[in-house]
């Protein structure tokens, strides 16, 4: 992948091993993109072994408020660590009661086998435009393309693939915070004539004020996603009236309960969400598609996201994947999250 925030070639994760004293094991997963959420491999793990396991150690895992707010207690931020050992919980959990965690959620709302958009790297516009109709023909009717990495690039990029997937493909672009307001305005009036339904993340994390003023002054839709990792950002784009939609995603929001809470607050607004992925592996897709099935407010179907991760890895980590075809990824009605992990393959690529 490559966007705003450079070139992601090789993926590193923490997984957490969740044991019970009744004898059943949970998993989770940590997706460290330093660039992207400030987390690494190395710190997650820090954090989990020393602030996070201890406090854990006796308590009822169905309390998942209480887990929450000791974690919160002992570590601010560490949004993928917390979400790591929360989604082990639910997998625990979902065990113990012989029930996919949807289940536990409230039950599905929608079909186990979802649509995704394919999320476009900001390669040359030649080769975008060349992936993208692939992608396309492939049965992707949604294409998101990377911008943020230099306005002219940015503006050849969108057009090359605008004309490529022709004028019935949905097109959303994702600048991943990479634009200042200046070069956002410049881009965004330059592709106008490109139907770009979705603007997502045009300016820096936290820049309210201008992200506010940019979307009136366009009249472009945008979706928020590095701006929103907790509540408290989350009710600042609600009283800014910033954005269209949101992104929302397990590891971001710190778990699958704070990201369903977050839907919910975000529903009473009347903002929609979507999905968005940090190129999770196999156990941090498959606790995405455990949410995006019981969430309703998690509007996939009028604005796709991606829970496509797996497929841009090498190898699978767990026995049994999700099953990804073209552009639906289909969620199984196992207990717990639903993979199981191959712990001999694992260990064989631990990072010494
Ligand atoms: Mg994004």
């Amino acid at each position: 992948m490559i966007s705003a925030l450079g070139r992601h070639e090789v993926s590193r994760f923490v997984l957490v091993r969740l044991t019970t004293d009744t004898g059943l094991v949970g998993v989770g997963e940590a997706t460290a993109t330093p660039r992207w959420s400030g987390e690494t491999v190395w710190g997650a793990q820090a954090v989990i072994q020393n602030l996070f396991a201890p406090l854990l150690k006796g308590c009822d895992l169905a309390d998942l408020a209480s887990i929450r707010e000791r974690m919160d207690l002992a570590a601010i931020d560490n949004w993928f660590a917390k979400s790591a050992i929360e989604m082990a919980c639910w997998d625990v959990l979902g065990q113990n009661a012989g029930l996919p965690v949807f289940e536990l959620l409230g039950g599905a709302v929608r079909p186990l086998t979802i649509r995704n958009r394919f999320s476009l790297g900001a390669y040359a516009p030649a080769v975008a435009a060349e992936r993208a109709a692939q992608r396309v023909a492939s049965g992707f009717t949604t294409i998101k393309v990377k911008v943020g990495t230099g306005p002219q690039l940015d503006i050849e990029r969108v057009h090359a693939v605008r004309e490529a997937i022709g004028p019935d493909i949905h097109l959303t672009i994702d600048a991943n915070g990479g634009w200042n307001d200046e070069q956002a305005r410049y881009c965004l009036e330059r592709i106008q004539d490109c139907n770009v339904e979705l603007v997502e993340q045009p300016l820096p994390r936290g820049d309210y004020t201008h992200l506010k003023k940019l979307r009136q002054d366009l009249g472009i839709k945008v979706l928020a996603d590095e701006s929103c990792f907790d509540e408290i950002h989350l009710r600042e784009l609600i009283a800014h009236d910033c954005c269209d939609a949101v992104t929302l995603y397990p590891g971001k929001q710190g778990g699958i309960a704070q990201a369903c809470r977050m839907a919910a607050i975000a529903g009473e607004a009347g903002i929609p969400c979507t999905i968005g992925s940090n190129l999770e592996w196999d156990i941090g897709a498959a606790a995405m598609m455990q949410f995006i099935v019981s969430t309703p407010n998690v509007q996939i179907e009028s604005i796709p996201g991606d829970c496509l991760g797996p497929s841009y890895h090498e190898f699978s980590i767990v026995k049994n994947p999700l099953k990804i075809e073209g552009p639906f990824t289909s969620l199984s009605t196992q207990p717990g999250l639903g993979v199981t992990p191959d712990w001999d393959l694992i260990e064989q690529h631990r990072i010494q």
